[in-house]
């Protein structure tokens, strides 16, 4: 029965049905969807006597297992009374409504929650393994035991072995992302330590720094121990506090981290050498940390030199806007030098005082999350990462998710190289047990439910896949740039300028940001001179800005990088033309320029010769979905081998207007015979971006 005469049968129009079909777990795309007779008995039976009151029981019902997981993962915590008080009071009623709707008939089939693998799937369906893969080959689905099986062939092999299934619905990244943000009842904060990033010039002495207060651990030394390098470690001054150091000094680094989510720095020390002053990546630095709204103390290093001119340092911070204490501004500078350890006591209590005004809190009980700083495969333990705990604590046998990978935590080793059974907020530890290594900058959370942690895992692993395929996802370009104002969110454009000489980049920037207007405000968060390079592309990425380069251009690794994270870089030789176009960004003016969008991917996987028709492919829509009608590209070994159009489009014996994700498909294309097997055929077309007032 389609959807459509679904409805008109209930009574109700096809448009409401059609979400009414998928809340129920069920696949429906539009009023022509199929859907088969389960679906029709249960959507009269939820429709049927009391119409529309029934079914919104029913749909809140599904959110009640979303709450119901939600309250199990986040058993432990504390949630405020009142809170709490209407959040039973809401289950109750929830579970009640449940009950009454389950009692005539609780929902048909075995919940299974998608992507599963062969192995899940036996065990969830009561057969074999042995059993199951035959089941499948019977199918022509020839797949291994760990291979992750799409929703149409499970429920295609649970039919043939006449086994009713449904689609289990909760939301596991929701839930996640719950667990995360979720605000900690103020009582429940305590002081935790500053995290602190070394960046500045190179030569400049963050590393020889971030060694001397290494070697100023007391409570190291009380032990003999010495730090370990896992990527952070921590500093006590016994009866003061503790602080703990980024081990990755660079600002570089600290961008990378905050472009992949994970903002962990609290205070950025500028390390500007005493004989050299602020040089260009003293500037970098100095707007990565402030983008990053990071408060900056100024370490004037190298103060041991004879040629030591810490008034020159202090002119060139005033000019970069950090005007210095002593000169009645808010910058705070201290003199040390890592050779002598002179004024390293000084820092760390600057530091602490810092964090002091900061007030820095984090609630110590409750499931941790925080951010991988460093990971690597270890020979003996398998992938290891050290994390950096931002919430909460982590403890041996926690269920951590991060990234794409899972596990129980096997172990906990410390800076000092000691185990340790527990971490808590801003300490950093290496943790083994995951099942792979995830990338620095990933984030990570502990949740209570083993299931719901490799749930998640495995649907943000196949989400990977699909974004590595699909390439990763778009930043921001200035053609968008007017719809996103009229969407009332976007209110701020940023903007890197990079250009020849000092004079341009200063004039660019004055007129740049002299643009702004009521609805949206323009911002050079880093203007600088020489070409665009990785760092300003990392930025970019990380604040969501747009780079102008004038009479210069990116370097090779920027020009990679920019390329493969869709950056905005926009190259000038006028400065009113690079002015001119911001304006109409801004304005909706902009030039339509042309874009080709891609709709989806297929893959061939079996070539069938028909005397009539010449090769036909059988394939599989990878992603998206193939249109009939769009204009496609094949693809062979990365190389494009043919552009044009598809003479047909088959589902099964039926010519069909497009085929979707996870289905298969037979193609022919116009005028082109040889496809092969593992050719991707990629559907696509091209918009025009007009912009208007
Ligand atoms: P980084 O690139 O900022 O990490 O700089 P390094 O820590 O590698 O230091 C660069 C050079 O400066 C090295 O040769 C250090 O020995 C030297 N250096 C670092 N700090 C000091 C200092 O306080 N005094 C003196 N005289 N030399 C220093």
């Amino acid at each position: 029965m389609r959807v459509h005469e679904l409805a008109k049968e209930l009574g109700v129009n096809s448009k409401d049905l059609v979400p009414q079909i998928r809340k129920l777990g069920f696949d429906a795309k539009n009023h022509m969807s199929v859907v088969d007779d389960e679906i029709v008995q249960l959507m009269r039976k939820v429709c049927g006597k009391s119409g529309a009151k029934k079914s919104e029981g029913k749909v809140k019902a599904d959110g009640l297992v979303h709450t119901q997981n939600a309250k199990a993962a986040v058993e432990d915590e504390e949630i405020e009374e009142v809170a709490a008080e209407t959040e039973t009071e809401e289950l109750q009623k929830l579970e009640k409504e449940l009950q009454d709707l389950n009692k005539p008939e609780p929902p048909a089939g075995i919940p299974i929650s998608f992507p599963i693998t062969v192995g899940d799937l036996a065990k969830v369906l009561g057969k074999t393994i042995p059993e199951m893969i035959k089941a499948l080959m019977t199918m022509g689905v020839f797949a291994n035991v760990n291979q992750l099986l799409n929703e149409e062939i499970v429920f295609t092999v649970a039919k043939q072995l006449e086994i009713p299934v449904r689609r289990e619905t909760s939301d596991v990244e929701k839930l996640a992302k719950q667990v995360v943000e979720k605000e900690d009842d103020p009582s429940k904060l305590k002081l935790r330590p500053p995290v602190v990033t070394m960046m500045g010039h190179v030569d400049h002495g963050k590393t020889s720094l971030l060694d001397a207060i290494r070697k100023t651990n007391v409570a190291a030394r009380e032990v003999g121990l010495i730090t370990q390098h896992i990527g952070a470690y921590g500093v006590t001054i016994p009866g003061k506090g503790h602080v703990t150091f980024m081990d990755t000094p660079g600002h570089e680094a600290f961008t990378a981290m905050r472009a992949r989510g994970a903002n962990v720095t609290d205070v950025v020390v500028l390390v500007v050498a005493a004989d050299d002053g602020v040089m260009p990546q003293t500037i970098e630095a100095a707007d990565h940390a402030r983008e990053a709204g990071c408060p900056i103390i100024v370490a004037i290093n190298k103060s041991d030199l004879p040629s030591a001119n810490p008034q020159k340092v202090m002119t060139g911070l005033q000019q970069i806007n950090l005007m210095p204490e002593e000169w009645g501004g808010k910058t705070v500078c201290v003199k040390v030098s890592a050779k002598t350890g002179k004024g390293i006591e000084e820092l760390l209590e600057l530091l602490l005082l810092e964090s002091e005004i900061l007030d820095l809190k984090a609630n110590p009980d409750r499931l941790a999350a925080g951010a991988v700083i460093e990971s690597h495969l270890s020979k003996g333990q398998g992938p290891v990462a050290t994390v950096l705990i931002q919430k909460g604590t982590l403890r041996i046998g926690d269920n951590m998710i991060c990234g794409p990978f899972y596990g129980k935590v096997r172990s906990l080793r410390n800076d000092l190289g000691k185990n340790v059974k527990e971490a808590g907020p801003s300490y950093a530890v290496l943790v083994s047990g995951l099942n792979g290594v995830p990338e620095a900058g990933e984030t990570f959370v502990v949740l209570q439910d083993e299931k719901i942690v490799r749930q998640l895992a495995e649907k943000r692993a196949l989400e990977h896949r699909e974004r590595e395929m699909r390439g990763s996802d778009k930043h921001l370009a200035l053609e968008d740039l007017y719809d996103r104002i009229s969407e009332g969110t976007f209110k701020e454009l940023k903007l890197i300028v990079k250009a020849d000489v000092q004079g341009s980049s200063e004039a660019l920037k004055q007129s740049l940001e002299g643009l702004s207007n009521d609805s949206c405000r323009v911002r050079v968060v880093h203007s600088g001179i020489g070409g665009i390079n990785e760092s300003d592309i990392v930025l970019a990425m990380a604040s969501e800005a747009i780079v102008l380069g004038f009479h210069v251009k990116a370097d090779t690794n920027a020009q990679t990088l920019m390329e493969r994270e869709h950056v905005d870089v926009r190259y000038y030789g006028i400065i009113y033309e690079a002015v001119d176009d911001v304006r109409k960004a801004l304005e909706g003016l902009l030039e339509p320029t042309l874009k080709e969008v891609l709709d989806g991917r297929v893959e061939i996987r079996k070539i069938f010769h028909s005397s009539k028709v010449g090769n036909i492919g059988g394939g599989y829509v990878l992603k998206g979905k193939i249109i009939r009608n769009n204009r496609i590209r094949l693809v062979r070994d990365h190389v494009v081998i043919f552009e044009g159009t598809l003479s047909a489009l088959k589902r099964f014996k039926d010519d069909v207007r497009d085929v979707q994700e996870g289905y298969e498909c037979g193609i022919s294309l116009h005028n082109f015979n040889d496809i092969k097997e593992g050719d991707l055929i990629e559907s696509f077309h091209v918009d025009k971006i007009a912009k208007k007032l």
